[in-house]
């Protein structure tokens, strides 16, 4: 297992920033920029965005519209949203979608558990284009209700108008078996334990990245092979608001 990215990527409120473990640890989360364009291009050259897919799609979608604090909008942390949830920092965002890149390729399926903002559900959205489609999952309705109105500020706005990107009130741990199975499903909340019904939803040749565990939580990429067999590849330690 890697050493930890940020242990605090998706913290609860109230716990950013978290102790440093070593020096090195601080790079990680110092990709702030002055402007959007700059807050991405750090996140390339510090090698922690890696998929140029993702990059290109990350660039048309300003972060500026999914935090409260726009002030604070290209700082390379989480940011509380409300309703005891957390907006990701930068860094987790972009490591998620770099190790998801291959599965949300143009015309892809895309699961988005605990989609919170909508920010990372606009982003997917533009990956897989109108061939695709994007289905969050958020459990708050206010957080959904607030996630449509900035999604339809970006770019993404025209594929949900379009009905290729929905976001729905629903219990994360479940899925959304309507739209499976799913070629990539990103989880954005740490399970105590991997959700079996997620695991389902993933295609063959399927990749889920999910944060797991209580107290300690480890980044976990699933990988389904063709063969329907299930991979489990440990991460990181990461620290993520519970999915309740
Ligand atoms: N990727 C999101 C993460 C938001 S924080 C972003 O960066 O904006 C995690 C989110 O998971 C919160 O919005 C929280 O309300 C949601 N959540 C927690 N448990 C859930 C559940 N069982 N079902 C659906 N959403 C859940």
């Amino acid at each position: 297992m890697g050493k930890p990215l940020c242990p605090a990527a998706c913290a609860p409120p109230g716990t950013y920033p978290p102790a440093r473990t070593s020096p090195g640890d601080d790079m990680m989360w110092h990709c702030h920029g002055a402007n959007y364009a700059e807050l991405v291009s750090n996140l390339q050259n510090r090698g922690i965005l890696t998929s140029n897919d993702a990059a290109k799609a990350m660039s048309k979608v300003d972060r500026k519209f999914f935090v409260p604090d726009s002030n604070k909008a290209y700082n390379d942390a989480p940011q509380v949203i409300g309703y005891r949830a957390t907006i990701s920092a930068p860094h987790m965002h972009s490591y998620c979608l770099s190790l998801l890149a291959d599965h949300a390729k143009p015309g892809a399926s895309v699961l988005d558990v605990g989609s919170g903002s909508g920010y990372l559900t606009a982003v997917f959205g533009l990956m897989v284009g109108e061939t695709g489609r994007v289905v969050g999952v958020e459990h708050i309705p206010e957080l959904v209700e607030r996630s449509i109105a900035a999604i339809k500020k970006t770019p993404a706005g025209s594929l949900m108008d379009h009905g290729k990107i929905v976001v729905r009130v629903a219990d994360g741990k479940l899925g959304n078996a309507e739209g499976a199975p799913y070629d990539c499903i990103h989880v954005g909340a740490a399970a105590a334990e991997l959700p079996e019904a997620l695991v389902q939803q993933l295609k063959p040749g399927g990749r889920m990245v999910i944060p797991v565990g209580t107290d300690n939580q480890n980044l976990v990429i699933i990988d389904k092979l063709p063969d329907g067999t299930v991979e489990k590849t440990r991460k990181m330690v990461v620290r993520y608001v519970p999915l309740l």
